[in-house]
């Protein structure tokens, strides 16, 4: 059976992820994103109206059509999780497939909301669910896709597999190898060593942590940190704030539970921070009861409420980790909500800058404005959603893969990965792959 991979975004930057695997007349695509930073550089861009090929002409969403290069029929769009770099563009590029949308509960909910604020195509492909430990048959040629559980910064998130006869291909995108997760499972080592055992042709790895020494620590142990922080602050009596990713379900979690904790009522304020929670507790997700606010004037109101009540008795959870300009908390910083900051009052970013330019001035500027209020500014309590080095030494063991593709990096970024696999006994253009976007790489 021929085997070619198409690597379609995701392998030059982090963002817009695409890749196509086809087993002999069969084709499975795994991941298609959006890279948020192309959209977000210009002021004010709407992208729900926006046609496809303008967004790939900005870098936003992958050029796909290096599909027509692929001669067979797509069998399934396969999304690994809910982050925007790998559903952001299944609005715009999975109606020229006919194909069913196939994911875990909690991204296909993200990815039917998405589809739902679609201006410009509609949308008929099927959204189908599958669980971490299922499978399901593709094609006629004894193809299988599986789901295998990983733990990321986000829930349900799931590394694809397609089983072929020639060998199983392993689509390694996002992933951290947490054993104490907060909310799910922990990530199933034990099946990819047994898959690994059965055979890998090929490997596709998320390369965004390569560089970085060490292991990147559990989601248990950024809680710990939360909880140590927000416990120090059990006796003050003025505001406490926190943000983080909104998308962070786990982390949200223990926020709203130390919140309670500390004798304060959490609150969560923002669209996006409303979106993600209500989801996770729409889908039974194991999720506190908890006030959420989306809308601006609303959100005004309960700050209002805050305020004649005490602050002291509340903790707002908010958007604006990145300093974001139009996000609740820059809009706190500037003084333009009716939640006021005060001298010795706490900010708690549980969440790192990520690190790109825009992000750093802007989260810079949040900061400064913060402070010039009086606030007392807490960072980085936070872990990373994606593996360090001896995490990818760890599945390079387990899984031993004839062939290695890393991805979700820049050239610069995937450096320390090369090494890694170059200290294993692989060779660039042998079997160690750095294609460009848009490539075929031939496995078999
Ligand atoms: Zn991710």
């Amino acid at each position: 059976m021929e085997i070619d991979i198409a690597t379609i975004g995701g392998y030059e930057e982090v963002g817009r992820q695409m890749t196509a695997v086809r087993a002999g007349d069969d084709i499975v695509i795994f991941d298609m994103g959006l890279n948020l930073s192309k959209v977000l550089i210009h002021d004010n861009i709407q992208t729900e109206g926006m046609h496809s090929l303008d967004l790939i002409d900005m870098g936003a969403i992958p050029d796909d059509r290096v599909m027509s290069d692929l001669d067979g029929d797509v069998q399934a769009i396969v999304p690994t999780h809910g982050h925007l770099d790998h559903i952001g563009a299944i609005s715009k590029l999975a109606h020229r497939y006919d194909a069913p949308v196939v994911g875990t509960p909690f991204t296909i909910e993200l990815v039917r909301e998405q589809i739902e604020g679609e201006q410009k195509f509609s949308f008929d492909n099927d959204l189908q669910t599958m669980n971490a430990g299922e499978t399901m048959a593709i094609g006629s040629d004894g193809c299988e896709l599986e789901f295998v559980n990983v733990t990321h910064s986000i829930i349900q998130a799931i590394n694809p597999v397609l089983h072929t006869p020639e060998g199983a291909i392993v689509y390694g995108l996002d992933k951290r190898m947490d054993h104490t997760p907060v909310i799910g499972d922990p990530i199933d080592m034990e099946r990819f060593r047994e898959i690994g055992r059965e055979g890998v042709l090929c490997y596709i790895e998320d390369c965004t942590n390569a560089n970085k020494k060490g292991r990147t620590p559990s989601e248990s142990v950024a809680r710990e940190h939360l909880r140590d922080t927000l416990y120090s602050m059990e006796h003050y009596d003025g505001g406490i704030v926190a943000t983080t990713f909104a998308s962070h379900i786990a982390r949200v979690k223990s926020l709203i539970e130390f919140a309670r904790d500390i004798d304060r009522t959490p609150l969560l304020l923002g669209r996006s921070m409303e979106k993600y929670s209500g989801t996770a507790t729409r889908i039974g997700v194991e999720f506190p009861d908890v006030e959420m606010v989306g809308y601006r004037r609303a959100i005004d109101q309960t700050m209002e409420r805050v305020m004649n009540e005490g602050k002291e008795n509340f903790l707002p959870v908010v958007t604006g980790h990145q300093g974001e300009p139009r996000a609740m908390l820059t809009r706190m910083a500037r003084g333009e909500t009716p939640y006021q900051i005060d001298e010795g009052d706490k900010v708690i970013f549980s969440a790192r800058v990520i690190p790109e330019p825009t992000n750093e001035g802007q989260r810079y500027q949040a900061e400064k404005l913060l402070g010039m209020q009086g606030a007392r500014v807490y960072s980085d309590i936070h872990v990373s959603g994606h593996m360090c080095r001896e995490g990818h030494y760890t599945m390079l063991k387990a899984l031993q893969p004839e062939q290695l593709i890393p991805a979700h990096q820049d050239m610069s970024g995937f450096s320390g990965y090369v090494d890694l696999a170059s200290d294993q006994g692989y060779t660039l253009g042998r079997d160690l792959h750095l294609p460009a976007n848009g490539s075929i790489i031939e496995i078999v």
